[in-house]
């Protein structure tokens, strides 16, 4: 069974966590905005350079770009699409239904993970990744086992996002309760969304998910 998703919720709310682990336990396809456009600076091309100012200071990117990024991916879904960080605007949210019409592909539900905004600048400030594996950490919340050394891979190359500082983060809160924000309405007006508890343990968080995922499906 194919399902496609949507994760939204504010930065910091735990959504690529979330889709690392539906990506190992159902095999669905991650699709991350965000680290598309990651990828997309580190490359150096001309469309890199012009978002890494963009994206350091927390603003969102033009629509046109993730719409182009998101459309080039939208083949061979596995056991579905997560949808990580897009779409981000009701212009991205109205491109995404159309491309998945076109495609002959459905959503079958958004899920917004709540969570409020003192533990986001909390959460934020503090998280690190491992740049060869992704596995996520925090410097109080969930340390490596040895400092410096990824408890997945044994990476030692572990990295924080140069727009993970307080200033950037006030950006990118105020984008999403502008620009984000309002999808939690549209999608709700559409009968999709479902909120769960985003500060409530890891393991919590996918047990709900998974309980909206179960009860969902691609209407026959
Ligand atoms: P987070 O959810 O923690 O803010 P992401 O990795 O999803 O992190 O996004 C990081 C940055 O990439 C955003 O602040 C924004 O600049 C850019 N970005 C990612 N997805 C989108 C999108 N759908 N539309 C516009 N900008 C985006
Ligand atoms: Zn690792």
């Amino acid at each position: 069974m194919t399902i496609n998703i949507i994760l939204l919720g504010p930065p910091g709310a735990g959504k690529g966590t979330q889709a690392r682990r539906l990506v190992e336990d159902r095999g669905m396809v991650q699709l991350s905005t965000g680290d598309m456009l990651r990828a997309a600076r580190s490359s150096g091309t001309e469309m890199g350079k012009r978002v890494a100012e963009v994206m350091d200071r927390g603003q969102l990117v033009t629509d046109e770009i993730v719409i182009g990024l998101i459309r080039e991916q939208l083949a061979g879904g596995g056991a579905g699409f997560i949808f990580d960080g897009f779409p981000r605007t009701l212009g991205q949210a109205d491109a995404l239904g159309q491309l998945l019409s076109e495609t002959g592909m459905s959503l079958d539900a958004v899920i917004e993970m709540q969570v409020d905004d003192e533990a986001l600048v909390r959460r934020i400030t503090g998280r690190f990744t491992c740049g060869n594996c992704g596995e996520v950490y925090h410097d109080q919340t969930k340390p490596t086992a040895v400092a410096g050394v990824c408890d997945v891979c044994g990476s030692t190359d572990l990295k924080r996002r140069a727009d993970d500082n307080e200033d950037s983060l006030k950006t990118r809160l105020l984008e999403y309760y502008k620009k984000t924000s309002p999808l939690i309405g549209y999608y709700y007006a559409k009968d999709k969304l479902t909120q769960v508890d985003g500060l409530a343990e890891m393991d919590e968080v996918s047990a709900q998910i998974a309980a909206a995922l179960d009860g969902t499906g691609p209407k026959a």
